[in-house]
């Protein structure tokens, strides 16, 4: 580009000096509109064609490399400043030298056998000095211009791809093995290159990762640490009077099914393993000033992570429980902010390494500390699925336990002392967890579709009516957890999701609770009322059809007729699918289908319309299917026929069975679904990045305003409202929390 905006005699930019001073970028606009003779010496341009990263050829004439460097020497230093030329002169774009790196960036690996290997770049220069070598001697002899040639073509192809092995134009240079050489180019870029893969991103030391695993039994606080990772991480100890014999007794007893310490490390700084052998010397030696570097034991804080690491809760604190096996192991309520599930998912582990950074992870990331949601003030860490469906059956009126159950479940809540009775309902159990003075009237989703339940009433901690649902446990709303946190504290709160998730695990667990395809018959009158709806659909679809092919059809004002017909058609689609929610609402007898969508567990009458009722319109971005042949979706249909079936509208649902052309409709909106998701997830991804990038420096001063790292205020109250979600209710924050706060 250099070369085709400067004149090829006088070397000075193709443009008068002051239209040279008022480009934005000179080179590229000098190479774009290029003049055909030089404003300064009059001489003639020629064409100048770029071949291969190290040929050009203006005119019919190859050009020289010595050429090229004399044409960019000749230009002046005020010139190449105009042109925005920077880093140097333009003539260092050619070496003449070739620097050779030290071996401390290309060492030599002795392979186990004893035998050599060299670094890439070690082969790359032999190559080079090799060839250099051959022409210097062939030069010597006066060897034919044709072999010089040839052999200056191939300095410069070694010299190219010592650069960067990744030229398109040039093949890459090989090892033996066929495998592409990795040169400096290669180093840096990609993921693995130097910036992404050692800068960017390092390899962290105490720290694990494996596969997780569900434990409903420990704490929201805790995870369960496999006993072969607690043998590798340490936490380190110095040694005092106070905790000498108990780091004595911990090295001795360190064995393969023991905690026990990997080093110790003198005043002076000097490390010694702890082995079987030696491990009763140690304990002789060590005294006040010693570090013990001990394995990771029960209650020592950790940080687990989860990636993606989209927000604050996917790191959280939590603290160490020993456990045999291989697996990390979760209480279930933590998977919400982790968004983790089991089917394979891995989780990192971290080890603080000094008392202030254990201590800032207690007290700011302990999980219990993450309960109410930055986002939305309301509680993230919560119940969902099985918790919310043991739940809702413990706590129904009819649920009674003997009094062998009770005593299991009162045990699994540590409560010892309680009335001996032949019988307990669900409510009671329930409410042994609950604080002493709790008073609450909550709504509940059952109450929608089961009047009878529609408020849970809690009084003086003990639940009277009603059962504890989605809205009382389930993330974003968890009434129930809510109230606890806000007038009883976190750790109150961490303590009701321990010992809910207990109680209505154990319920689930004895009641069993599966379902199956019967869950989904309608009784034949509903069948029938459903299948009149669609059939009316139909005709009046078709009604409205010929009266649009009549230009009967009245517009909508501002759309055309077409556009007021489809509308329409969509529209009275999604009443007919609501219909059929309706009757199949009123229609089902209480089973584990239903009892899920209304208590909130999981799926909704939507779902369950799909599945026995009729799966509906499908569409593609936003409209009935229309795409595929000419004038029609598939060849089964007649062309321009706009009825309802041949443009995705789905009659049958997914227990009878979809027509072949169905299930095609309900698989390209699928498709559709699937890659909006996945452009969705990516395009927020980035749009996240940049937001963090751009505000990573903002921080809430002493004074309440938010400042940038010169000190700039950039809001005079933080959020304009000087609320932390966190510490709200849903945003709002009432007198009676801003006065405890
Ligand atoms: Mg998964
Ligand atoms: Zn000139």
């Amino acid at each position: 580009m250099i070369l085709r905006s400067i004149c090829r005699k006088c070397s000075r930019p193709l443009a008068e000096d002051e239209d040279v001073a008022n480009m934005k970028s000179p080179i590229n606009e000098l190479y774009k509109k290029k003049r055909h003779t030089c404003p300064h010496c009059g001489e003639k341009q020629k064409e100048m064609e770029f071949q291969k990263p190290t040929s050009f050829r203006e005119g019919k004439v190859e050009l020289t490399t010595e050429e090229v460097r004399q044409r960019l020497e000749m230009m002046s230093d005020d010139d190449a400043a105009k042109m925005k030329i920077k880093g140097g002169r333009p003539e260092w774009f050619i070496l003449t030298i070739l620097p050779v790196p030290p071996v401390t960036v290309r060492p030599s690996i002795t392979l186990e056998t004893g035998e050599r290997s060299e670094d890439d770049l070690t082969h790359k220069l032999v190559d080079v000095v090799r060839i250099n070598e051959r022409l210097r001697k062939n030069l010597e002899i006066g060897a034919p211009d044709f072999i010089i040639a040839d052999i200056w073509e191939l300095l410069q192809y070694h010299v190219s791809t010592l650069m960067s092995n990744e030229i398109s134009t040039l093949p890459p240079a090989r090892h033996r093995s066929g495998r592409a050489l990795k040169t400096l180019m290669q180093r840096l870029g990609k993921k693995e290159g130097r910036f992404r893969g050692n800068l960017s991103g390092k390899r962290v030391n105490f720290s694990a990762r494996t596969v997780i695993s569900p434990d409903p039994y420990i704490s929201i606080n805790e995870i369960g640490v496999p006993m072969e990772i607690a043998k590798e991480l340490t936490v380190p100890i110095k040694v005092n009077k106070n905790n000498i014999d108990e780091l004595k007794k911990i090295i001795l007893n360190g064995s393969d099914t023991h905690p026990g310490a990997n080093y110790v490390i003198r005043q002076d700084g000097i490390r010694k393993k702890v082995t079987s052998e030696n491990k009763k010397d140690i304990v002789e030696e060590i005294n006040a000033g010693y570090i013990v570097e001990r394995h990771l034991m029960d209650g020592d804080i950790t940080i687990m992570n989860r990636q993606p690491s989209l927000h604050r809760m996917s790191m959280m604190a939590h603290k160490a429980r020993i456990m045999p096996f291989r697996t990390i192991r979760l209480n279930l309520a933590v998977t919400i902010p982790y968004n983790a599930d089991f089917d394979g998912d891995e989780m990192n582990l971290h080890v603080p390494q000094t008392e202030e950074a254990q201590t800032e992870a207690q007290m700011l990331m302990l999980v219990e500390k993450n309960i109410r949601s930055p986002r939305y003030g309301r509680p993230i860490i919560a119940c969902k699925h099985d918790h919310i469906t043991g739940s809702y059956l413990l706590t129904k009126d009819d649920t009674r336990f003997t009094a062998a159950e009770a005593a299991k479940m009162l045990f699994l809540i540590g409560i010892e002392d309680y009335p001996i009775k032949d019988e307990y309902s669900g409510k009671e159990l329930l409410s042994y967890i609950l604080p002493k003075d709790l008073n609450v009237e909550i709504k509940t989703s059952t109450g929608e579709y089961l009047p009878e339940y529609e408020y849970a009433v809690i009084k003086n901690g003990a639940l009277k009516r009603g059962v504890i649902d989605d809205n009382a446990l389930g993330e974003k709303k968890a009434k129930l957890i809510d109230v606890i946190e806000r007038t009883y504290g976190p750790d109150t709160a961490a303590k009701f999701i321990d010992n809910s998730t207990r109680l209505a695990l154990e319920t689930i667990t004895n009641h069993g609770f599966s379902i199956a395809i019967s869950d989904l018959d309608l009784s034949t009158h509903a069948k029938n009322k459903i299948e009149s709806v669609i059939s009316e659909y139909h005709s009046t679809a078709n009604k409205m059809i010929k009266d649009y092919r009549a230009g009967k059809l009245e517009k909508t004002s501002g759309l055309s007729s077409e556009t007021t017909l489809e509308n329409k058609i969509l529209q009275m689609g999604g009443m007919v699918t609501n219909e059929a929610s309706e009757i199949i609402s009123k229609d089902m007898p209480m089973n584990s289908v239903v009892t899920m969508a209304i208590t909130g567990a999981r799926g909704s009458f939507v779902n369950i319309t799909q599945m026995c009722g009729l799966v509906g319109q499908e569409s593609l971005e936003g409209e009935r299917i229309s795409r595929g042949y000419v004038n029609r979706t598939l060849s089964h249909f007649e062309q321009g026929d706009m009825s309802l079936t041949p443009k995705g509208f789905v009659s049958n649902n997914y227990r009878k069975g979809l027509h072949p052309f169905e299930f095609f409709f309900d698989a390209m909106n699928s498709r559709e679904n699937l890659m909006d998701k996945s452009l969705h997830t990516r395009h927020s991804g980035y749009m996240e990045r940049r937001l963090i990038n751009a505000l990573q420096d903002l921080r809430v001063e002493y004074d309440g305003t938010v400042r940038d790292s010169k000190n700039h205020i950039i809001q005079f109250v933080a959020g304009e409202d000087g609320i932390d979600p966190a510490k709200s209710d849903a945003g709002e924050v009432s007198m009676e929390m801003a006065a405890r706060l």
